[in-house]
């Protein structure tokens, strides 16, 4: 990257009002057959027009085409039968009636390839293209068939390789992998967690991420902040494996949260995105309020190695809310940027 601190979002950002309802996750369309395809790939030039006009340098998607970020990518494999739901506890916060896995899963076609060529026409940004991590995946479905957490993770890190290099060679320039499970399942991220990210990356040659968050700003996930205490200190149980991993950055939420600056420094020589954005709040940030978090990352992230972003997506939020938190985003990483050099 050339430019000095570029500033990304972590994913989503919230969908057009005639495309789905807003501020509501697992919202339906509002659109049908060709209608919707061709709506979603207009709310994606939005989502992509918004982060432009906003001055982000590194675009997504906004993954205006997923209803949901782990659930619309498992709707394309065979394997799972979303008639067959059970109801298990999503990363042992909140209940919810999931799909089954009820025989070997496979990707039958890509999923968001055509999209990425899409995006990648629209822009000469870098592009950083958002898919679910194996584990997060595994935590939002009954299995039924593999019988083992771990081997079903294994299976779905070998078909989000397959996805990923077709991503890279349609011109995506970051994966990124979103595990918000890291922060919940400590010994079977350093079991197999880590090893399952590091099969769904093999052969790449493009940069690769892992997000790991507290979770969108919903509900289920503001209440169990509550019960973490003074010091959320869960990212020290995966930094030391990641730090020594093949990942190249590291998405993570820092902004209002109660995590310690300092355990960054675990994670030494990895490019770290910093979240620099509250996305369970209203409240837009200043740029002064983003430049400090910033500043307190610049401790213990190398300057050539910060990546100013948010904590987690903003699918939840309004359009209205969250174009000023990207305007927010720039501004602040731009306050840093001229201290950084001098002027
Ligand atoms: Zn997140």
């Amino acid at each position: 990257m050339t430019i000095l601190l570029p500033t990304s979002t972590a994913g989503s950002l919230p969908k057009p009002s005639w495309l789905a309802e807003p501020e509501k996750l697992w919202s339906p369309w509002k659109l049908q057959n060709e209608e919707l395809i061709d709506g979603k790939k207009d709310a994606l030039s939005l989502a992509l027009f918004d982060q432009l006009r906003a001055g982000i340098d590194i675009v997504s998607d906004g993954e205006q085409t997923r209803q949901h970020f782990v659930t619309t990518f498992i709707e394309h494999l065979s394997g799972v039968d979303f008639e067959k739901r059970e109801v298990v506890k999503i990363r042992n916060r909140y209940e919810a009636s999931v799909p089954t896995v009820v025989g070997a899963v496979e990707r039958q076609k890509p999923v968001f390839v055509e999209d990425a060529r899409f995006l990648r026409q629209l822009t000469n940004k870098p592009i950083k293209w958002a898919l679910p991590g194996p584990m997060t995946m595994i935590d939002t479905l009954y299995d039924a068939h593999y019988k083992s957490r771990e081997k079903l993770a294994w299976e779905f890190a070998k078909i989000l390789n397959q996805e990923a290099k077709e991503l890279e060679a349609a011109g995506v320039d970051i994966i990124q992998f979103d595990e918000p499970a890291f922060n919940v399942f400590f010994d079977e991220v350093n079991d197999w967690g880590i090893a399952a990210l590091e099969r769904a990356i093999e052969g790449l040659k493009c940069e690769t991420a892992v997000h790991i968050c507290y979770g969108y700003g919903i509900k289920a996930n503001t209440d169990w902040k509550q019960t973490l205490g003074s010091e959320w200190r869960q990212y020290e149980e995966a930094f030391p494996k990641l730090q020594t991993s093949n990942i190249d950055i590291v998405s993570l939420e820092c902004h209002n949260s109660r995590v310690p600056m300092d355990l960054l420094e675990l994670i030494r020589g990895k490019k770290v995105m910093v979240g620099a954005i509250d996305v369970a709040t209203n409240n837009i940030e200043t740029p002064e309020e983003v430049a400090d978090t910033l500043r307190k990352a610049l401790q213990f992230v190398d300057a050539d190695k910060l990546y100013p972003s948010t904590n987690c997506g903003m699918t939840p939020l309004s359009r209205k809310v969250a174009t000023g938190k990207l305007n927010a985003l720039s501004a602040g990483a731009d306050i840093i940027r001229r201290e950084l050099s001098g002027k």
